[in-house]
């Protein structure tokens, strides 16, 4: 390859590298699977070698990519939390062997499965659990000691009272509870983690525990960090000093003596994948001696004692027996490929989306074709390709009846996505209700997709306006629910019917309508009566709103059926007008952008405020910003308003701003 050729490539295999590492390790959402990721990344480490004066000097090949992000209190590690060097082949495994050798003699090995988590320390001082950490970029990452307080099997006090104690684990979630909380997702309609290790980040690194206690997170712990009250020499005794401690370690290690037999061991974990009911993504090779570790010492990214086996990801041939269709709440018509049960990377697949009609047509997929299936490190499956298409048969075509309620269904302006339009379908019911109940929307707590689902399958509840009429005794007869739990629910029903007009609305699910249409919706219209006769020209002047979505609100209104469940609410007691209409104009024209955590109030609050007064929230800063509202750990926003001389105001000055108290010269801080 020619000099400038390989410069080029260097430059855009790091920008792409550190962009992805971004979106997995900052954000928890990859966009590309884990194979894909270390092809590039060894594409770059090939390059680095032959071009070495191209290798930028903060490559994601020389150190751990991971940020600290500043909602958490930054923990410097004492001792390293380095990466693995991975290797995909028995070659580079023997070769591995042949380096140890030059630094060290005879070495033992450990073997261990590589667990698909996230990397955390465990400090323990006089035998009590004080500081756990994520592994940021190895040497400083960010305290989630109290998420971590919320998993069971992290001992909390240990039997031995040793003066100080750091462990390494990895936090994983189990593919079963992975499996339940991806299921609860799709029904609120949010976006779904895409595999075990992204829900686990995920939930570790939430603001509020109590989240990261409901996800039922796990630990297996595979190292000591430092340890004083007790001398240990070599990994294998260390990992069972653990076990006696109360630790949940490896769920296997071994000790090897040769090379050959590491490999052997390599084999039989990467064999048995499917037994386990968490995800392994490879298995650990590490040298067992901590003088020899000593010796061979680290590079900035990854100990030279140790590597990751990965394994190759699975893809198996079946036949496709069926594509089903499921309705979503919108109305969405989502094709489903249910095929010969395979079993993948640790479970029995039968069945992976389809997505839509051009990916259908994409790939030609029919029913009775046999089919490419993977399960990489992700744990959806996926349907790859084809391997052998029926001759002559078409792909298949997703219907243009709705098969839950026999409506037509219509593609929607150049969509991809076929919709049905009938708001009675029965398929829409579960996933409405369970979005009229959610926090944004009626906030009934209690009425999880769970609950919802049981009282749709006993016919309790056949509309949002059934809700209203239910008694203690019918939630009771449910098994499920235990009385005081009954009440509770049946109280955040009733509170319910105090919220404001915005919260109903949004709740309603009209197409389009998001929470923050719906506020906008409620404060120009004050009451659900005016906007059975508003006309679209009427809706769409609203600042903020397009022509679809004014279209969609009156079609939604034109609706007997609307007309009928808002009589019922009405009837019910549920409020239908704006508590928070318009107050006045005092900033009208002016334009704000809020960034940080306020005192007393939350963004949404003082936004909604802003609002009541005229005033626009915007997202991002600009030319056009009149005031950026910012509160503590307030980040790029705030620079960038104070580079652009943009007047900054803490919450004090906002209050006073909406009281008309505020001298409008505001000074830059
Ligand atoms: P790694 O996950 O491959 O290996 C290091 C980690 O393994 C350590 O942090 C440790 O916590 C963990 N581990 C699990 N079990 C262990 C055991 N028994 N002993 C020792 N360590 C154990 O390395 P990494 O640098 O954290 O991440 C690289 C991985 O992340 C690759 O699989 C890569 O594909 C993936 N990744 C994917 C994307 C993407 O966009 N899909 C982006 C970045 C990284």
């Amino acid at each position: 390859m020619e000099e400038e050729q390989a410069k080029r490539k260097i430059d855009q295999l790091t920008e792409l590298v550190l962009y992805h590492s971004k979106r997995y390790y900052d954000m928890d959402a990859p966009e590309i699977e884990d194979y894909e990721y270390d092809r590039l990344l060894h594409e770059l480490i090939d390059l680095e070698e032959a071009f070495p004066q191209f290798a930028h000097a903060d490559s994601p090949t020389k150190r751990v990519v991971g940020k600290v992000k500043n909602s958490f209190q930054p923990v410097e590690h004492k001792v390293q939390m380095g990466s693995l060097q991975d290797v995909f082949s028995p070659e580079e495994v023997f070769a591995f062997h042949e380096r140890v050798k030059e630094t060290v003699q005879s070495p033992l090995y450990v073997v261990e499965p590589k667990i698909d988590g996230l990397s955390v320390s465990l400090e323990y001082q006089n035998g009590v659990f004080v500081r756990g950490s994520t592994r940021g970029d190895g040497f400083v990452g960010e305290d989630i000691t109290l998420n971590l307080q919320t998993i069971r099997s992290i001992p909390k006090k240990l039997p031995l009272p040793l003066p100080f104690l750091e462990v390494r684990g990895e936090v994983y979630m189990s593919e079963e509870n992975f499996q339940k909380l991806v299921a609860e997702q799709e029904i609120r309609e949010e976006k779904p983690f895409k595999n075990p290790r992204n829900a686990a980040a995920g939930s570790l690194r939430q603001k509020d525990p109590a989240i990261a206690a409901k996800r039922s997170l796990d630990i297996f712990v595979f190292n000591i960090q430092q340890i004083e009250g007790k001398s240990l020499s070599g990994h294998q005794e260390s990992l069972d000093f653990l076990r006696e401690l109360g630790f949940s370690v490896s769920p296997s290690y071994a000790r090897f003596s040769s090379i050959e037999a590491v490999m052997e061991e390599i084999r039989r974990i990467g064999d048995n994948r499917e037994q386990y009911s968490f995800g392994i993504d490879g298995a650990v090779v590490k040298v067992d001696s901590f003088a020899q570790r000593e010796q061979l010492g680290n590079t900035a990214k990854y100990p030279k004692w140790a590597i990751a086996y990965k394994y190759p990801p699975e893809e198996k041939a079946t036949v496709l027996r069926e594509i089903q269709i499921q309705v979503g709440r919108t109305g969405v018509l989502t094709p489903t490929a249910l095929f010969e049960p395979v079993s993948l990377a640790g479970t029995t697949v039968s069945r992976a989306v389809l997505h839509n009609q051009a990916f259908i047509d994409e790939k030609q997929i029919a029913v009775g074709d046999t089919i490419l299936v993977r399960k990489a490190g992700d744990i959806i499956p996926e349907v790859v390709g084809v391997v052998q298409h029926q001759q002559g048969k078409p792909a298949y075509r997703i219907p243009d009846i709705c098969p839950a309620c026999g409506s037509p269904v219509f593609f929607e302006g150049g969509q991809a996505a076929k919709r049905c339009q009938n708001s009675d379908c029965p398929a829409q019911l579960l996933r409405n209700l369970v979005h009229f109940a959610s926090r944004d929307a009626m906030d009934i707590e209690g009425l999880g997709p769970s609950i919802v689902e049981n009282f749709v399958s006993a016919g309790l509840v056949k509309s949002p306006a059934d809700l209203y009429d239910i008694t203690l005794e019918e939630i009771s007869s449910l098994d499920r629910l235990a009385e005081k739990s009954g009440s509770n629910l049946l109280a955040a029903i009733e509170r319910s019917k105090q919220n404001d007009l915005s919260r109903l609305l949004f709740a309603l699910g009209i197409r389009g309508i998001g929470q923050k249409a719906a506020k906008l919706l409620s404060a120009h219209f004050g009451d659900i009566e005016t906007l059975f006769s508003a006309a679209e020209e009427e809706i769409s002047a609203i600042d903020g709103f397009g022509g679809i979505m004014a279209k969609a609100v009156v079609e939604y209104f034109s609706l007997d059926a609307t007309r009928h469940l808002i009589d019922r609410l009405q009837k019910a007691g549920v409020n239908t007008r704006s508590t928070i209409a318009s107050q006045g104009d005092r900033l009208f024209g002016l334009r704000f952008v809020l960034t940080g955590t306020l005192p007393h109030m939350t963004r949404s609050e003082a936004g909604a405020r802003i609002e009541q007064q005229g005033g626009k929230v915007s997202s991002s800063v600009s030319k056009q910003t009149s005031y950026v509202v910012a509160g503590e750990d307030a980040g790029s926003k705030l620079t960038k308003a104070q580079a652009l001389g943009i007047p900054i105001l803490d919450e004090q000055e906002l209050l006073a701003l909406l009281d008309g108290t505020f001298p409008q010269t505001s000074t830059q801080k």
